[in-house]
C-alpha cells in the first residue's frame, strides 16, 4: 500500500491535484474549482491475494485520467473534484471489508482497532505505522455537507455486460445479502441394515433443500442463491448421515424480494424436514440491506452513457463496493465496465482498452453534466436536502 500510494500520489500531482492522506491512509487528490462544493470520484487500491489488475484500481485510474484531461486543457470547474483512493476495501489483513471507506464516512466501529492480523499486529498499530491516526479514526475525515455526490467506476466482476455486448452499465442498486446456516438432523444408522423405508437421512433432506434453493431463486427475478458449503456427520461411507449443515447466501437488489425468498425457503426447509422425519435448524447470521444508488445522479450518469452512443443499461451489483458506504454520506452512483467472462479476484481479470476509453469518455461527460447543474443552481447535493 505504501508503494502504490506513492506511485498514485505522483500521478495525481502530475494531473494538477493537491494530495493528502487521511487518518486511515485513504489517498485524496483534490483539483480545486471555482466553487465550494466537491464531487468525489474514486475506488480502492488494495487487492486480494493473487488478484487481477483492475478490481478497484481501474476506478482510481479512470478518475485521474479525467482530472488529467481537465488539467491539460487548463479547465477549471465550478466545483472541486476529489479523487479518493480507498485504503482497504477487501479487508484481507484484518477481515474488515470497507475499512477505508467506512472511516471516510465516519462509520468506523472503534472496537475494530483491537483486531489482530496473522502476525498479532493490531489494526491500531498498522494504521499508525502506515502514517494514519488511530485516535481520530472514529470521527472520520469527511463532512458530507459540501459534497455534490460520489461516483465510482468499477469492473463488473460478472458476465451481464458481456452478454449484452455493452462496454459499460449504470448500477441501479448494490444487492442486499442474507447469510444463513441451515441444519437437518435425522438419525445415523447402519448403511447395510436399515431399510430404505424407515431411514431418516439428514443428507437426503439437505439435498432436496439445495435443489429447492436453486428452483426458488430462478423463480424470483433478480435473485441469486448459493449453497457453498455442506458438512455431513458422522461422515462415513457406511453410515446413514445423521446430521447435515449447510450455508445459504441470498442476494437481491430488492430487500422485500430477498426477505420473501428467505421466508419461503425456511417454510420449505421445515416441510422437507417434516416429510422425512427430520428436524431442521434455521439461523440468520447476517443481513445486509440493499443500497440503491441515488436516482438523480444515476440519471445524469445514464445521460452521459447515452451521449457516448451506448444504450444505457441499469444493472444491479452482486458484489459490494465502497459506493455502498459513501451512499450514507452523499448521493452515490456507479458505472460498471465489462470484463472478460466476468472473471475477477483472479490474475486472469481482463478488460478491453476500448471499454476503458468508453468509461473515461462517459465520466468526462458526467463531470460536465454536473457542471451544467451547478451553473444552473440545481446541483445534485442541493436536490438531496429537500428529500
Ligand atoms: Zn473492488
Amino acid at each position: 500500500m505504501v508503494e502504490v500510494n506513492n506511485v498514485v500520489s505522483g500521478w495525481m500531482r502530475e494531473a494538477g491535484m493537491a494530495v493528502r492522506r487521511d487518518v486511515v491512509g485513504n489517498l485524496v487528490g483534490r483539483y480545486e474549482g471555482a466553487g465550494e462544493k466537491t464531487l468525489v470520484l474514486g475506488s480502492h487500491l488494495d487487492t486480494v491475494r493473487d488478484a487481477g489488475k483492475y478490481d478497484g484500481t481501474l476506478g482510481v485510474m479512470v478518475a485521474i485520467a479525467c482530472v488529467q484531461d481537465l488539467h491539460d486543457r487548463g479547465q477549471q470547474l465550478p466545483y472541486a473534484l476529489e479523487v479518493v483512493a480507498f485504503a482497504d476495501e477487501e479487508g484481507l489483513r484484518f477481515g474488515t471489508t470497507f475499512l477505508g471507506s467506512s472511516v471516510y464516512v465516519g462509520a468506523f466501529e472503534e472496537r475494530l482497532l483491537g483486531l489482530e492480523d496473522g502476525d498479532g499486529v493490531t489494526l491500531a498499530e498498522a494504521v499508525r505505522v502506515f502514517g494514519g491516526d488511530p485516535e481520530s479514526i472514529v470521527e472520520g475525515d469527511c463532512e458530507g455537507g459540501d459534497l455534490l455526490g460520489y461516483c465510482e467506476v468499477h469492473i463488473e466482476q460478472g458476465p451481464v455486460l458481456e452478454d449484452l455486448d455493452l462496454p459499460v452499465g449504470v448500477v441501479a442498486a448494490i444487492n442486499g445479502q442474507s447469510r444463513l446456516g441451515v441444519g437437518f438432523a435425522g438419525e445415523a444408522g447402519h448403511a447395510g441394515t436399515v431399510p430404505m423405508e424407515t431411514r431418516r437421512d439428514a443428507l437426503c433432506a439437505a439435498g432436496e433443500f439445495v435443489l429447492e434453493v436453486e428452483r426458488a431463486a430462478r423463480r424470483e427475478p433478480g435473485s441469486v442463491a448459493t449453497v457453498g458449503k455442506i458438512s455431513v456427520l458422522p461422515g462415513a461411507s457406511n453410515v446413514i448421515p445423521g446430521e447435515a449443515e449447510l450455508s445459504l447466501d441470498l442476494r437481491n437488489p430488492d430487500d422485500a424480494a430477498r426477505e420473501r425468498l428467505r421466508d419461503n425457503l425456511e417454510a420449505k426447509a421445515s416441510e422437507i424436514a417434516a416429510s422425512r422425519g427430520c428436524e431442521h435448524r434455521w439461523q440468520v447470521r447476517q443481513e445486509t440491506p440493499a443500497v440503491p444508488m441515488d436516482s438523480d445522479l444515476s440519471t445524469l450518469l445514464e445521460r452521459a452513457v447515452e451521449e457516448s452512443g451506448v444504450p444505457a443499461k441499469r444493472l444491479s451489483s452482486g458484489a459490494g463496493h465502497d459506493a455502498a458506504q459513501v451512499a450514507a454520506l452523499a448521493p452515490a452512483a456507479m458505472l460498471l465496465v465489462r470484463c472478460e467472462r466476468g472473471i475477477s479476484h483472479n490474475p486472469a481479470e481482463s478488460v478491453e482498452r476500448e471499454d476503458v476509453g468508453a468509461a473515461i469518455e462517459v465520466m468526462r461527460d458526467f463531470i460536465s453534466l454536473v457542471s451544467q447543474r451547478v451553473d444552473a443552481g440545481t446541483e445534485p447535493g442541493r436536490m438531496q436536502e429537500g428529500r
